[in-house]
């Protein structure tokens, strides 16, 4: 069985939704995960919000607003009275649940469930749409089997056999729709997978269910070797290793949500990346086996980096300073990108700096300490294993005429990281694109 995962843009419009079946075949046996109607999630975002400050006003205008989008969405998707009628009924019963939260308290359990209203409607609507034009299909709920844990961790074998029990109850049924991005937490509240999150469950789905293979299909003929909008003449990369995408991840953010690689990868199911523009681009393969050797497969970038350097004759020859170092940042839940050291100082990357003014008044306790904002990662992905060499000199060359603050190498065989002055990102990548392809 397949995984096919629409975004957001996918399912944008009622043409949108109606061109799915261009690249859907009903025949075959898939499962289809979609996410909201693009701008709807933004959209319950801003209602929680201003539910969440007791804004009443503006929360009953912006639900308002998005009610009467779909009211039009509606009219255009069915063409019989019967469709519309289901079509408005639906979508009633959807915005009378998202209103009723104006008058109650409001807390992160509201919350979330607004924002599982999205993949809610926009996947119930598809099979009304199906079932008007006469194609099969079955609504499996994602709020019966996709289920994460106290640490937010998805329980595969949990989804793996409820989702399997759900397939074989409609065993007459070929294709199956279920919503992305929204599952229940260890508490059985509805929650979700952060935003994004619809290309993850895609991913734990075809984990779960051991799936031949999981496609993500959005409006990009695949994963470039380098960014598209600076750099000229990038191509979509035909072929990465779960390593190779995993390391990409962080910066694709847009094109795969960063998580999604891990469960794939677990069981070995191959990922491929898709565009619905073009659906005979053969878009890019992300599986175990590599195409390729000894070479640079891509290059991405990062920016709004702050990069932070602790210096302390203490750290000489001690034991646990790095542990008290990253416990600062722990204590802040902040994540920590890159990490340089020498002797006496240590260097580190963050791009959240919510907490920055606090987190530096306790590094200020083991010594000086220095921070640079706007700057950028590099990050060179490749086949750089431990008995290769040559990559580091090569990446370093091509960019010999910028100032770098850190250098990343070696920290697995598949990445080479610098990080340089946000002002030197356009010609670091255009640099390092004619000297590495
Ligand atoms: N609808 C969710 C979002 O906008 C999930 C997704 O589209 O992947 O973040
Ligand atoms: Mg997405």
């Amino acid at each position: 069985m397949k995984v096919l995962k629409f975004g957001g843009t996918s399912v944008g419009s009622p043409e949108r939704m109606k061109k799915l079946l261009d690249i859907i075949q009903p025949e075959e046996r898939q499962i289809v995960v979609l996410s909201a109607v693009s701008g709807t999630t933004n959209s319950l975002v801003e209602i929680s919000r201003a539910l969440s400050v007791g804004d009443k006003l503006l929360a009953e205008k912006l639900i308002k607003h998005l009610h009467e989008g779909y009211k039009q969405f509606i009219q255009e998707l069915f063409t019989t009275e019967e469709g519309r009628s289901n079509g408005q009924e639906l979508i009633d019963y959807h915005f009378d649940l998202i209103r009723s939260f104006n008058t109650s308290i409001f807390s992160p359990i509201e919350e979330k469930i607004i924002l599982a209203q999205g993949e809610l409607i926009s996947t119930t609507l598809y099979h009304f749409y199906l079932t008007e034009i006469g194609v099969r299909s079955k609504l499996l709920p994602a709020l019966d089997f996709m289920k994460i844990d106290e640490d937010n961790e998805p329980l595969i074998d949990f989804i793996g056999k409820h989702l399997k029990d759900l397939v074989l109850a409609a065993s007459d049924h070929n294709l199956f729709i279920t919503q992305g991005y929204i599952c229940r937490n260890a508490f059985g509240e509805i929650d979700n997978l952060r935003r994004g999150g619809s290309d993850y469950t895609a991913s734990l789905i075809g984990a779960a269910i051991r799936a031949e293979e999981v496609q993500i299909w959005t409006d990009i003929d695949g994963m470039h070797n380098n960014d598209p909008r600076i750099v000229k003449g990038t191509r979509p990369i035909a072929n990465l290793t779960f390593n190779e995408a995993a390391e990409l991840a962080y910066f694709g953010a847009k094109i795969l949500h960063p998580q999604s690689v891990f469960p794939a990868q677990r069981y070995n199911i191959p990922v491929r990346l898709l565009n619905t523009m073009d659906p005979q681009a053969p878009g890019t393969l992300i599986s175990e086996v590599a195409q390729h050797q000894d070479q640079v497969t891509s290059i991405a970038a990062k920016d709004g980096i702050t990069a932070i350097r602790i210096q302390s004759s203490r750290m000489l020859l001690a034991y646990g300073f790095l542990r008290r170092v990253f416990e600062v940042f722990e204590r802040y839940k902040t994540p920590i990108d890159m990490i340089t050291t020498s002797e006496v100082a240590v260097s580190l990357s963050i791009d959240d700096t919510t907490n920055l003014k606090d987190i530096e008044a306790e590094l200020l306790d083991f010594g000086t300490v220095s921070i640079d904002s706007d700057q950028t990662i590099i990050c060179i992905v490749g086949d750089f294993g431990i008995h290769k060499h040559g990559y580091a000199s090569r990446v370093l060359d091509a960019v010999k005429h910028i100032p770098l603050r850190m250098i990343s190498y070696g920290g697995s065989d598949y990445n080479i990281s610098v990080l340089l002055s946000t002002s030197d990102k356009v010609e670091a990548l255009r640099s390092l694109h004619n000297r590495l392809f």
